[in-house]
């Protein structure tokens, strides 16, 4: 590869080239015509000389004298390029020679052709001598070349003089004007060059004006920056286009709720795009409507006044709005050229371009996006473009957010189902051992209840105090009994033979705040918190159908639990009200509030649970999953409303009954007439023999008692027959080796109309399975009433 020259070192040899190749053609012209015309000359001029010398020498050739002859030939004296001449007479003898000295052989022999030739440097010429016709002889001339050489090395000179000067003067001119050309041509690169090292495409090089040629190409580089810097806006705004909808499909894709997918989309169109006013629409099938959904952020002041704001609807006309229903990118560059309403609308509120962009999943257009802009013609097919596929992303991602939420809900119904059926796992497990510790406890106490209700009825000398202390106590252990009944009935959805009656909810309350005095009044106070007790108690309140024990229950443990959520003391208040429940049926309210620590989420959903508890070893899970199981079984309804350090209101809410139940009130406890029975009581536990025998004998009986079944069976066999035969015998079903079973099995045999009633630990599950024994006349549960073995007694010995 050659290496590069410059325009000018280029433009310079160009000129220098084409002035030297002319001077050149023009000194070998000159020279040779000069050469032509010089020879020409100079023959003439010898044939001249020639002839006037010819003519003189006529005489001395007539007359046969040579020294005429050399006298005549000496003229040539004059020209001193001539270097020989000699005269030859009529026969052609060599006559007279010039100059005298010159040797013979330097002369030709004899005389040649008339006329002039060039021959080795030189001119020789033969002329004729003739006088009057006739001819006397032959002149020869022989001259040098001399003259010829003289005027060449002269023209020689001059051509030198002429180059040199010329070449001088080329050169100024051609550096002098060669700055045209490579000037503009020299601004051009630099132009590139700042082009491509600064990516301006501003700059535009300037032409000379005065070149045609390189102020087209001046022209011709200034249209490509033109189209470059057009092409290099077109792709940064399709750059930044592209990475607005790349950080806006970011954003959207960490959505899950299509409002703030919404949110989200417009925001970044008002900010980036930009735009002046948008919103997206929900298209509602059925109306053919859209209704605004969200309003963008920054547009939100505009809304109003467009009658767009969030959730107002717009109906689908002609115009655009139905075009994009179909599916289309609608796109309005002056909203005011349409006559029809929605283009109309934006046009009064100052917006005067619009783009509605379809949302569509699946080809089918669930809504749109709308774009506006005050300035008319203001949208660029790259921002409809834009839009288009941001509407796309938009909706894919609603589409998206949709399926979550669908899958979010059945994902809840699944946890709740599995909720249920852990729960009822729970409380079949909790059923039964329940069971178990039921049995132990009713044994327990079976003694205090006999006790205290022969105490209540046979002391009629007791203080008020100990009758209210007593009747609390029978209360109390009615209660015990209850729970533990229902402890064991846990995982019955309803209990069949829960007998319900008209409960005053009131009263039941009044009963609760005075039961539970110690766990709200007594315990802060040794602790110095104090928990201020309010009762809001409506005056006049239906009564409920229910179990008044499990309401008790229920009502015990809510206030038990507000009380160990207020460690530092606080407010508890207990409010009864009546309220308007679901489809008109009136509901009676007991609320339990409290000013407590509140739950958190999970302890709010999990607070049901048996055996969910965050107070430790204090507590046993077990309070509001039995609240819960109480409102179950009476089919009322449980509200709980906590929060995190603001306190917790529980309510139950109980379907209100009217006057007409008032009728079926408990009966009033009987007096039954005593006929005196000989009672043979068997039980393994001592108390509860003792307390038997005690109860009894008190009524007037006569009671003998056997430790164990096979005890029971000797004493009931050695009676029989004879004057002190038992008339009745109480078992009790749970004894070791002989059980309760077996000892009515054995009185049956011997005397099969003695009556066995048969004390259960079991209670009432015993008898819902069917499971009692045969032999046996009447099942007890432990602890027995009174009144029930009062019962058994007068009926089965009637
Ligand atoms: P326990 O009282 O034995 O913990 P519960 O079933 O009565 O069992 O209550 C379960 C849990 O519910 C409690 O441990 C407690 O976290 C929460 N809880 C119940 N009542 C309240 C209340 N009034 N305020 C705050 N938390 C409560
Ligand atoms: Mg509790």
């Amino acid at each position: 590869m050659p290496l590069p020259t410059s325009i000018r070192k280029s433009l310079m040899q160009i000129v220098l080239l084409t002035t030297g190749i002319v001077l050149l053609f023009t000194c070998a012209a000159f020279f040779t015509y000069e050469l032509v015309t010089f020879r020409q000359s100079m023959v003439r001029q010898l044939d001249t000389l020639s002839q006037a010398i010819a003519s003189n020498s006529t005489a001395a050739l007539a007359f046969a004298n040579p020294e005429d002859a050399q006298s005549v030939l000496a003229a040539f004296k004059a020209d001193q390029h001539i270097v020989a001449a000699a005269l030859y007479d009529q026969s052609g003898t060599l006559f007279a020679a010039y100059p005298q000295s010159l040797a013979a052989d330097a002369l030709p022999a004899r005389p040649g052709d008339i006329g002039y030739r060039f021959e080795g440097g030189h001119v020789i010429g033969f002329e004729p001598v003739a006088e009057g016709g006739q001819r006397l002889g032959t002149l020869f001339v022989k001259s040098d070349l001399k003259a010829i050489e003289q005027r060449f090395e002269l023209y020689g000179v001059i051509v030198a003089i002429v180059v040199a000067l010329s070449a001088v003067l080329a050169y100024l001119v051609s550096s002098w004007q060669q700055g045209r050309i490579s000037r503009p041509i020299l601004q051009l690169a630099e132009t590139a060059r700042a082009v491509s090292d600064r990516h301006d495409y501003t700059v535009r090089a300037a032409g000379p004006g005065n070149t045609f040629e390189i102020d087209l190409l001046t022209d011709a580089f200034n249209h490509m920056l033109t189209q470059i810097q057009q092409s290099d806006r077109r792709l940064h705004a399709q750059m930044a286009r592209l990475s607005l909808l790349q950080q806006i499909t970011g954003a959207i894709g960490e959505r899950q709720d299509l409002q703030s997918i919404f949110q989200v989309a417009l925001r970044s169109v008002e900010e980036n795009l930009p735009i002046d006013f948008g919103c997206v629409c929900l298209y509602d099938t059925p109306t053919a409507t859209l209704s605004v959904s969200t309003v963008g952020a920054a547009s939100q002041s505009l809304a109003p006044s467009l009658d767009l704001a969030e959730l107002s609807i717009v109906p689908i006309d002609g115009n655009g709005l139905s075009r994009c229903i179909q599916g289309q990118l609608v796109h309005e560059p002056d909203v005011r050229e349409i006559q029809y309403p929605f283009p109309q609308r934006l046009a009064r509120g100052g917006l005067h371009s619009v783009v509605i962009a379809p949302l569509a999943v699946e080809n089918k257009v669930f809504g749109a996006l709308i774009a506006a802009r005050r300035q008319a013609h203001s949208f660029s097919s790259g921002d409809c473009e834009f839009l288009k596929q941001l509407s796309q992303h938009v909706a894919l991602a609603s589409h998206q957010a949709q399926l979550h939420s669908a899958l979010q809900h059945a994902y809840d119904d699944l946890r709740q189902s599995q909720h249920t059926v852990m729960q009822q796992e729970r409380l079949r497990a909790l059923g039964q051992m329940a069971s178990g510790i039921a049995h132990d406890i009713n044994n327990a106490i079976s003694p205090i209840a006999l006790y205290t209700e022969s105490l209540l009825e046979r002391e009629p000398n007791l203080s008020d105090r100990a009758r209210s202390s007593l009747t609390t106590i029978q209360r109390a252990i009615d209660d015990v009994a209850g729970t533990v009944a229902r402890m064991r009935e846990f995982y019955r959805q309803r209990e069949p033979q829960l007998t319900l009656v008209l409960v005053d909810l009131n009263r039941i309350v009044e009963q609760v705040i005075e039961f539970t005095r110690a766990k709200w009044y007594d315990l802060p106070q040794e602790r110095g918190a104090a928990v201020e007790l309010r009762t809001e108690l409506a005056a006049t309140l239906p009564g409920v159908m229910g179990a008044e024990g499990e309401i008790r229950d229920a009502l015990t443990n809510l206030i038990f639990n507000a009380v160990d959520a207020m460690p530092e003391g606080g407010t508890l208040t207990v409010r009864t009200r009546v309220s308007p429940g679901p489809a008109g049926v009136q509901c009676v309210r007991i609320e339990v509030a409290d000013t407590g620590v509140g739950m958190d989420e999970e302890t709010r959903r999990r607070c049901l649970e048996p055996f969910f508890t965050t107070k430790g070893e204090r507590g046993t899970g077990l309070g509001l999953a039995m609240v819960y199981g109480m409102v179950q079984r009476h089919s009322a309804e449980f509200e709980i409303d906590s929060a995190l350090g603001r306190g917790t209101t529980m309510q139950l809410i109980f379907p209100a009954y009217t006057q007409e139940f008032m009728a079926t009130m408990r009966m009033p406890a009987e007096k039954f007439p005593q006929r005196k029975v000989r009672v043979l009581v068997i039980d393994d536990d001592p108390l509860i023999i003792r307390a038997m025998e005690d109860a009894l004998t008190a009524d007037g009986h006569s009671i003998t008692s056997a430790h164990g079944g096979q005890a029971g069976i000797d004493a009931f066999l050695a009676a029989h027959g004879s004057p002190n035969s038992f008339g009745l015998v109480f078992t009790d079903l749970g004894m070791p080796h002989v059980d309760g079973r077996k000892v009515a099995d054995a009185v049956k045999r011997s005397s099969p109309r003695t009556p066995v009633v048969l004390l259960t630990g079991w209670g009432q599950r015993m008898l819902d399975d069917n499971e009692i024994p045969p032999h046996v006349d009447r099942v007890l549960s432990k602890p027995p009433r009174l009144q029930e073995l009062r019962i058994a007694i007068r009926e089965l010995t009637a």
